[in-house]
C-alpha cells in the first residue's frame, strides 16, 4: 500500500520551494490572444515541458494551428493493469488590460502576508489557471518521488490558447485520440464552493456567439431633416433586443426551449440547501432579472440564457452630433443547457430578427460554431473517489456543484472521445479573475495539491484493486 502521509508530508516539506517555482511560472507573460504574448507562450510551454520531465514524464511540445500544446505521460511497458489519468490544465493567461488598475505588478509576483493573515500573490494567471495546473503536478511529483511511481497511467495535456477561444483543440484531439485515451480526464479549471469547501461541476452551459448588425436603407443621415421619419437602426435593434425577453424573464425566440428539461425534484431540493451558501457570491445582484419561478442558483446552473455583450452604432464621439446612423449592431451570447442545439438556436434568432425587420431595412449575422452544455455524471466511481479524496483534504462534504460557464474541452472529451470527465479546481470568484490584481493564495494552493494525493488513494482503493 501506498504511504499517502509521508507524500503528504513531502509536499508539506517542498512547499517552499514549489511555491517558488509556481512564482517563476507566472513571471513568464503567456498571453494568449496579443500577438506581443507569443514569445512567452513558448517560454511557458517549454518551462513546463521541462518541469514535467524531471518528475519522470515524458514530454513534448507539439505545435498546433494555434499555440502549442504539452503533452506528457507515463513511461509506458507496466505489466499491471492500473487506470489511465488524465489532467488537463491551461498555461495561457489573459491581457493584463489597463496596467494602471493594477496595484501589484501582474507578472512580477511575491508572497505577501495580508492583514486578514492570508499569505497571497498577485499576477495575471495566478489564479486561472497557473496555480490550478500547478496544483497536479505537484503531486504527481510528491508522489513520484516517495513511491518510486506514479499513482496510475498519467497523462498530463496543457493547452495554450484557452483563454483565446481554443480554436485548435477540436483538431488536435482528434489527431491525438490515441494519446488521449484514458479512463478518466480530470479538468483542473474550476471553481470551489467557497474558501473551505470543496466542489465537483457536474453541469456545464453550452455556449453561441452571435452577432447582429441592422443596416437603414440609407448611410448616415441628418438627423434634423430626417429624424421624424426615417428608419433608425439603433431604435430598431434595441426594440429587437428588449424584445427578446417577456415580463417573466422568458425568451420569446421560438424552439428556443426545445431540448430544455424542468429541473428533477430531487436536484432542486439540494440546490435549495445551497442557496443560502450562494449569498458570498461577492456579486451585488440588484437589479438583475431572474426567470420566474427559478431561485438564482437554479436560473445560474440550468436554465439558458441570452445575453447582450455589446451594441454600438451612430455617434460615438466626445461631443453632440445630429446624425441618424446607417447601422447598427450588437453582440450576443447564449447560454445553452441540457439538450439544446446550437446550430437551431442560432438560426432560431436569425429567424426571430428578421420577422421584426421593418419593410427596407436590412440585416447581417456573423457567427459560427459554438457548444452544447454536459451535464456528467454522479455515480461513477472516479467522482466519488474525488468526492471521497476532496472530502478528507477539507473534512467537509465536496458539492456537486453546476455553473454557468462553458469548457468546450469537457464536450470534446466527453462526447468525441467517450471519456468521462471529473470537472475539479481550487479557484474562486473572488480571485479577480480576468481582472486587476488578479491572485491566490498558498493555503489553497497546499490544500488542492494535497487534495489530489487523497483521489489518487482513493482511486487506488476503490478501483485500481
Ligand atoms: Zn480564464
Amino acid at each position: 500500500m501506498p504511504n499517502v502521509e509521508n507524500v503528504l508530508r513531502d509536499i508539506d516539506d517542498n512547499f517552499e520551494v514549489s511555491v517558488r517555482k509556481l512564482l517563476e511560472l507566472i513571471s513568464i507573460p503567456s498571453v494568449s490572444n496579443e500577438i506581443p504574448g507569443e514569445p512567452g507562450i513558448l517560454r511557458a510551454a517549454h518551462w513546463l515541458k521541462s518541469e514535467l520531465s524531471a518528475i519522470g514524464l515524458s514530454a513534448e511540445i507539439i505545435q498546433t494551428n494555434g499555440h502549442p500544446v504539452v503533452l506528457a505521460s507515463s513511461p509506458a511497458g507496466s505489466m499491471i493493469e492500473r487506470p489511465r489519468l488524465l489532467f488537463y490544465g491551461h498555461y495561457d493567461v489573459q491581457p493584463v488590460g489597463d496596467l494602471k488598475q493594477w496595484k501589484h505588478s501582474p507578472f512580477e509576483p511575491c508572497v505577501i502576508e495580508e492583514e486578514d493573515g492570508a499569505h497571497r500573490f498577485y499576477g495575471r494567471g495566478a489564479s486561472d489557471s497557473k496555480s490550478q495546473l500547478w496544483t497536479f503536478i505537484e503531486a504527481l511529483r510528491a508522489w513520484k518521488s516517495i513511491e518510486c511511481s506514479f499513482p496510475a497511467d498519467i497523462v498530463v495535456m496543457l493547452e495554450g490558447e484557452e483563454e483565446s477561444g481554443s480554436a485548435s483543440l477540436p483538431a488536435f484531439i482528434e489527431a491525438h485520440r490515441h494519446d488521449l485515451q484514458c479512463d478518466v480526464a480530470f479538468i483542473c479549471d474550476a471553481e470551489m464552493w467557497s474558501p473551505t469547501q470543496p466542489a465537483i461541476t457536474t453541469r456545464l452551459k453550452g455556449l453561441v456567439h452571435e452577432r447582429v448588425t441592422i443596416l437603414a436603407p440609407n448611410p448616415d443621415l441628418h438627423s434634423g431633416h430626417y429624424g421624424a421619419v426615417a428608419a433608425n437602426p439603433i431604435r430598431i435593434l434595441s426594440n429587437i433586443l428588449t424584445d427578446i425577453h417577456d415580463k417573466a424573464g422568458r425568451v420569446r425566440i421560438e424552439g428556443f426551449y426545445d431540448g430544455v428539461r424542468e429541473i428533477p425534484d430531487n436536484l432542486r431540493q439540494r440546490w435549495r440547501g445551497l442557496e443560502q451558501d450562494a449569498d458570498q457570491f461577492e456579486v451585488n445582484l440588484s437589479g438583475g432579472i431572474t426567470e420566474e419561478g427559478y431561485t438564482r442558483l437554479e436560473a445560474m446552473w440550468a436554465r439558458p440564457t441570452v445575453d447582450m455583450n455589446g451594441i454600438t452604432g451612430g455617434n460615438q464621439g466626445p461631443g453632440g452630433r445630429s446624425v441618424l446612423p446607417g447601422s447598427a449592431t450588437a453582440r450576443l451570447s447564449f447560454r445553452l443547457v441540457d439538450a439544446q442545439e446550437p446550430g437551431k438556436i442560432r438560426a432560431g434568432f436569425r429567424a426571430y430578427v428578421e420577422s421584426k425587420l421593418p419593410k427596407g431595412c436590412t440585416v447581417e449575422f456573423e457567427g459560427d460554431g459554438g457548444s452544447p452544455a454536459v451535464v456528467l455524471s454522479h455515480d461513477s466511481p472516479f467522482v466519488a473517489a474525488a468526492a471521497h479524496g476532496l472530502a478528507r483534504e477539507w473534512e467537509t462534504p465536496a458539492i456537486l456543484r453546476g455553473t454557468g460557464g462553458a469548457i468546450p474541452l469537457v464536450h470534446q472529451l466527453s462526447e468525441v472521445l467517450g471519456v468521462e470527465c471529473v470537472v475539479i479546481g481550487f479557484i474562486l470568484p473572488g480571485d479577480a479573475i480576468h481582472a486587476p490584481d488578479e491572485h491566490y493564495d498558498t493555503r489553497r494552493l497546499r490544500k488542492g495539491v494535497r487534495s489530489w494525493v487523497r483521489i489518487f488513494e482513493e482511486i487506488q482503493l476503490r478501483i485500481a484493486g
